[in-house]
Parts: structure tokens; C-alpha cells; sequence
């Protein structure tokens, strides 16, 4: 009873592209999902007029031009950028790492007496990874002090990271911190690329026009008819839990979860920024997202009365909770690649996305990543 070319589980942006793609091609598809909505992490729900991102703030970023044509060709986006404050003992900082964070930090003016400032505090850094016979930093640590220094370490990294990943920076990989920009010019905008901002409207016109005519199923949960689902279909593309789908034979992956504080606040303008991350280890949430930065600019956001908060506490993942940031440390990756080698394996089953490949993938990779399987499929 082969009903479908492909069974798809998730309806993230991994499950919706591919689905998507398939459909162009005339494969007949099911996308299900046991979240009582579409989209996975980038579902929004709208509360009193604010699209309100339900998992956390999801702001689109990328340099690649095909996959921003892509999804602007389900929505557009509008010119929101990315320009969060640190606070730090309500000391405010701009991120990512540029003049206005130097200049706040240090008194500087001049670029050159910034990157002054940075090489004296990474000498000792440099100085003590020389004497151990150490070539690459080891971890974040390491790499945070020879990125920016010691100030900035203390008061903007080290306190933050270790709420977000529930682990000392000591214990943490380099890369985690390689993501954040270090920049010599007054430039606050969070990401590089070239593309950025917020579909208008919301994240579900992107997942709506992504499975526009396409059957799915809400609240169905692959594992729970597991063989059923498997008799339906030709071919499937998984985007849940890698060591689910292995019944976690060789032991379960490591995640960090989110647990979201909303309110719903009596004045129009709370915080003046969409993003406000804590960096003092002693105020128990990593950030605070004010949901109507996201679409509504300048005047308009005096356009509603209220304003929507969520305060992000930042946790340790265990069963029933929310999987959001894979945990790439060398136990994790270890036990990843032997699941890997399983997959490799299947000729019916395809994984993709940011739970079936381990990986603290931005939305736009993960689109492109659907993009790359769909057409080595078809080559
Ligand atoms: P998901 O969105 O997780 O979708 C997987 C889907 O599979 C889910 O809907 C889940 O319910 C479903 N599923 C799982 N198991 C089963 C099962 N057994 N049966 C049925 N369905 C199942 N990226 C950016 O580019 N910019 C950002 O600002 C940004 N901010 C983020 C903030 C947070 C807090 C988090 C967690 C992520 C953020 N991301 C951001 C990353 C972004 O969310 C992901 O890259 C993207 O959503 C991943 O899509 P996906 O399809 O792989 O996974
Ligand atoms: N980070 C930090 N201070 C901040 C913001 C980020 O130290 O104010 C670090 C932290 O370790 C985080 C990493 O930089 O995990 C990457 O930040 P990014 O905002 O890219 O992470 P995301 O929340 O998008 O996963």
C-alpha cells in the first residue's frame, strides 16, 4: 500500500523545502508531525497582533542569493537587522564585538587603539597557549581570549556561555564562539551575510506557501505507528531524532533546551530592541526577545498598546522536553558518527536537518542542505 513517493517527518524548514522541491517534481508526498502545528522551530503564533516567535527568535540570515530567492518567492521579508545589546550588570554593550562594544568597553575612539587594546590582552593568552606547545585554541575559552581579550571575555562571553551550554567555556568547543563577528568599524549588524530580515507577516506564510497542496498530518508521531507510517510510503525523509529512529541502540545524544517565559506587557515599547542578552552569570535567563521589533519599525511600534516579552532560560534537555541545541562536544560527536554510519546504510530513508544530523544549523543552511539532497536525487 504504497501511497506516497515520500512519508516526510518534520515539518520544519528541512521536511517543508524538501516537500516542497518533491511536489515541483510530481512525487506525491505526507509530510507528519507530532507538534500540533506545521513548521517546527520557526512557528510563530500571533498574540495581541505580534507574530510571537513560539521557540525562540528566529531571525533569517544568509549570503546565499538562490536561497534567498527562494523563500522570497513564498513571502517577502522585510529589512529588519539584527543589532542586539548586551546587558551586563546594566552596563549596555553593542554586539556583536565592534567599535561601539570597544569604545563603551575601553574609552577608545580609533580603531587602531582598539586593536591595541585587544593585543595586549591577548598576550597572555597567546603567551600561555606558546608555553604549553599548544598550536590551536582547545576550547572556547582559548579561543574567546585570543578572539577579543580578557575584558570582553569576562563581561560578555563567559557568563552567557556557560548559562546557555550549562558548561564551563573550558569544557566547550572553539567553534561555538567563531560564529560572532570581531569587527574594527561601527557596525552593530549581528550577521555578515549579505541577506537578512523577517518574513513579513510571520514564519508560518513561508511554511504555508512551502506545503501549499500538500497532504499533512499534525500530532502524528512517527514512532508511535511506526510501521504503518514505514507501509505507506516508497521512500522517507526523516528530520526527528537521529538515535530515536535507532531506538538509541548505542545511547542517547545530548541537547540543550529553551524554557520560554512570556508576557504580555501593558506599554507599547519595553525593552526599544527585539533582542537583550544578559551576560552577568547571575540574572538566571540568557536574553529577553521583544517579539514587535521583529516587523514593526520606528513609530509603528506604537501601533499596539501592549508589547510580548519571552525571557529564555537556557537548560539542560531531557525526555518530553524540546531537543533545540545539539551538544557537539567529543562524547556527542563520537556517539553521532556511529548513528551516521547506520544511516549511510539505508537506502529507503533519508535524514536531514538540525536533529537527524546533529548539527546547530541556522534556517538558511538547512534549506539549502534540502535543497542539495533534492538534487542529487534527481541528477
Ligand atoms: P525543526 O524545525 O526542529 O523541525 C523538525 C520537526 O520534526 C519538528 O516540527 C518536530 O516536531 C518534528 N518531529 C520530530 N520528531 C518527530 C516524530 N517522531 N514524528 C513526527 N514529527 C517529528 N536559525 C537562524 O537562521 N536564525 C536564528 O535566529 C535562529 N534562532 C534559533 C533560536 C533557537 C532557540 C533555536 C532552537 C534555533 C534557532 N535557529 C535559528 C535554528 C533554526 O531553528 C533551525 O535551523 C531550523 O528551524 C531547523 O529546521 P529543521 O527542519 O531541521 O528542524
Ligand atoms: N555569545 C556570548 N555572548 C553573547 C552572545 C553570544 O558569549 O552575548 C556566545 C555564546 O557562546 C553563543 C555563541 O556566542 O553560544 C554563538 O552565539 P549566537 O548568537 O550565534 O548563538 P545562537 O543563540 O544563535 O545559537
Amino acid at each position: 500500500m504504497n501511497n506516497y513517493d515520500y512519508l516526510i517527518v518534520g515539518s520544519g524548514l528541512f521536511g517543508a523545502t524538501f516537500a516542497f522541491l518533491a511536489k515541483q517534481s510530481g512525487k506525491k508526498c505526507l509530510v507528519i508531525d507530532k507538534r500540533f502545528h506545521l513548521g517546527g522551530n520557526v512557528f510563530c503564533e500571533k498574540i495581541q497582533d505580534i507574530n510571537v516567535h513560539k521557540y525562540g527568535a528566529h531571525i533569517f540570515h544568509t549570503s546565499n542569493k538562490e536561497v534567498w530567492d527562494f523563500v522570497n518567492s513564498f513571502v517577502p521579508f522585510n529589512r529588519y537587522t539584527n543589532a542586539p545589546i548586551a546587558n551586563y550588570k546594566g552596563e549596555l554593550y553593542n554586539l556583536p564585538f565592534n567599535m561601539n562594544t570597544f569604545s563603551r568597553m575601553w574609552g577608545v575612539v580609533m580603531p587602531k587603539e582598539a586593536e591595541e587594546k585587544i593585543a595586549q590582552q591577548k598576550s597572555e593568552a597567546i603567551e600561555r597557549l606558546k608555553r604549553e606547545g599548544v598550536q590551536e585554541p582547545r576550547n572556547l575559552e582559548e579561543q574567546a581570549l585570543l578572539l577579543v581579550g580578557n575584558d570582553i571575555y569576562e563581561k560578555l562571553i563567559k557568563g552567557y556561555t556557560e548559562k546557555q551550554w550549562g558548561r564551563k567555556c573550558t569544557e566547550l568547543p572553539p567553534f561555538i564562539i567563531k560564529r560572532l563577528p570581531v569587527r574594527m568599524v561601527f557596525d552593530n549588524n549581528y550577521f555578515n551575510d549579505c541577506y537578512q530580515g523577517i518574513p513579513i507577516g510571520g514564519y508560518n506564510k513561508l511554511i504555508d506557501g512551502l506545503l501549499e497542496g500538500i497532504e499533512v498530518k499534525t500530532n502524528a508521531d512517527f514512532f508511535e505507528n511506526r510501521s504503518y507510517w514505514e507501509s505507506c510510503t516508497e521512500k522517507i525523509v526523516f528530520t526527528g531524532k537521529i538515535d530515536e529512529f535507532y531506538d538509541y541502540k548505542y545511547g542517547k545524544l545530548e541537547y540543550r533546551t529553551v524554557r520560554f517565559e512570556q508576557e504580555i506587557i501593558d506599554q507599547p515599547n519595553f525593552q526599544g530592541n527585539a533582542v537583550v542578552n544578559y551576560t552577568d552569570r547571575n540574572v538566571p535567563y540568557t536574553r529577553i526577545i521583544e517579539h514587535k521589533h521583529f516587523e514593526m519599525f520606528g513609530e509603528d511600534v506604537y501601533k499596539t498598546p501592549c508589547t510580548v516579552i519571552s525571557k529564555e532560560y537556557s537548560t539542560e534537555w531531557s525526555d518530553g522536553m524540546e531537543p533545540y541545541y545539539p551538544i557537539n562536544d567529543d562524547r556527542n560527536n563520537r556517539l553521532y558518527q556511529q548513528y551516521k554510519e547506520l544511516a549511510n546504510r539505508e537506502d529507503r530513508v533519508l535524514f536531514g536537518g538540525r536533529l537527524a544530523e546533529y548539527k546547530y544549523y541556522d534556517m538558511a543552511p538547512v534549506i539549502e542542505q534540502a535543497m542539495n539532497n533534492w538534487k542529487a536525487i534527481i541528477q
